[in-house]
């Protein structure tokens, strides 16, 4: 087992595409590490140069002890799982786990031993002597699995493993394999660009967009303190809501409506202070708005209520804001034309709300995330 170390790392293509700048963070020995972002970001490239199936054009990668950078895949002890499984079809699931142990020259009573080991792990022992186009996606990706495990590498690398699953199959898989790490205890990274997946699954969670590093942190601090307005936006879902406001003595004007604030919020983020009476950019959380009539809330605003979604448990209400929305620049978000002042809330299936109502909308204020709006850093 080993700790991976990322110093500085920076990938250019040919002599012009920089895909990386300056990524830095350390993976503890056995921790589970999602790396996540929108389509681009780079998060691909940073798991292949930790392969060593893409070379580092600067920086530092040390796995363990070991400087990394000009180390052969093959001796950099590490299991890769990919999107595709990459299963050989004419081969049975026995075949395909063994075949790493095989090119490893493992002798024959210990790479029985270590697959029977595997297929009880994964529950595959019914299926040993099957072929991949004879199992369900579920299981093709556990023989990918068998055959990381078998080799007892340092670390395991995964690129979108669950991609190739349906909806169902992936919450699923995502729960079996954030368990095997956990029993196993292997250094894991994991790519992926869903959100769910990277809070859910992580230890922590490095977020990047456009080859730059946002955040890394515990997926609850990543949502409860995002750094910034795009890990505010990308992290969560349905999305914060985000508008241009400004801070006045002790309220929030947000479009022609005022939020009063309370005392506390000025004594818990000081670096909020420095932003009185400047404009600032508020985000706001699904959950901290609510219907004010099922509320304790005092605080509120009057909305008109452009659509009404009921999911059983909760309701989104979708509200037309009053302000100018914020683009958090992920390019993966899909908006809606005509939606740019659109907040959702998510409300108590209680509510009685309308589309078309004009609705009193009361806003827990405590939980209010301030950016600035030049830096589009967070106020804390
Ligand atoms: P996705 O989720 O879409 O796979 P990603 O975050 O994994 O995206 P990468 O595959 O790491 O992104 O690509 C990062 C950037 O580098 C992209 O803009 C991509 O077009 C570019 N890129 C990737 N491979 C190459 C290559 N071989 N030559 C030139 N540019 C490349």
């Amino acid at each position: 087992m080993a700790s991976i170390s990322l110093h500085n790392l920076n990938k250019v293509y040919g002599d012009r595409f920089h895909a990386i700048h300056d990524l830095s963070f350390d993976i503890a020995d056995g921790e589970f590490m999602v790396l996540v972002g929108p389509s681009g970001c780079g998060k691909s490239t940073a798991l292949r140069m930790i392969a060593g199936l893409e070379s580092i054009t600067g920086g530092e990668l040390r796995i363990g002890e070991r400087i990394v950078n000009d180390v052969d895949p093959k001796d950099r002890d590490i299991a890769m799982v990919f999107q595709s499984y990459a299963l050989y079809p004419h081969k049975t699931v026995r075949e395909n786990i063994a075949f790493p142990l095989l090119m490893a020259k493992v002798d024959k009573a210990e790479t029985e031993r270590r697959v029977a080991e595997a297929a009880r792990i994964l529950q595959l022992e019914p299926h040993l002597d099957r072929k991949p186009g004879h199992l369900s996606g579920g299981q093709r990706q556990r023989v990918a699995m068998g055959r990381a495990i078998v080799r007892k590498p340092a670390a395991f690398l995964m690129d979108e493993p669950l991609s190739n699953l349906d909806a169902k199959l992936r919450v699923q898989m995502r729960a079996e394999i954030a368990a095997l790490q956990r029993e196993l205890k292997v250094t894991t990274v994991y790519v992926t660009h869903d959100q769910i997946e990277a809070m859910t699954m992580g230890d922590r969670v490095a977020v990047l967009k456009d080859g730059y590093l946002q955040q890394v942190d515990t997926p609850k601090n990543l949502y409860d303190r995002p750094a910034n307005v795009f890990v505010g936006a990308f992290i969560g879902s349905p999305s914060m809501n985000l508008y241009e406001a400004t801070l006045d003595g002790d309220s929030l004007t947000l479009g022609n409506q005022t939020l009063a604030l309370s005392e506390n919020l000025w004594k818990t983020r000081p670096s909020l202070r420095g932003s009185r009476n400047h404009p600032v950019i508020v985000g706001i959380r699904p959950e901290d708005m609510e219907d004010a009539s099922l509320s304790g809330l005092t605080t509120t605003l009057d909305i008109p209520v452009t659509l009404v979604e009921s999911l059983g448990a909760e309701v989104l209400v979708h509200l037309a804001v009053d302000a100018p929305f914020v683009d958090a620049g992920d390019p993966d978000a899909i908006v809606a034309e005509g939606s740019t002042n659109r907040a959702v809330g998510r409300f108590s299936p209680k509510s009685q709300v309308k589309t078309g109502d004009r609705a009193r909308v009361a806003i827990d204020t405590e939980q209010l995330h301030f950016f600035d709006p030049k830096t589009r850093e967070s106020l804390w």
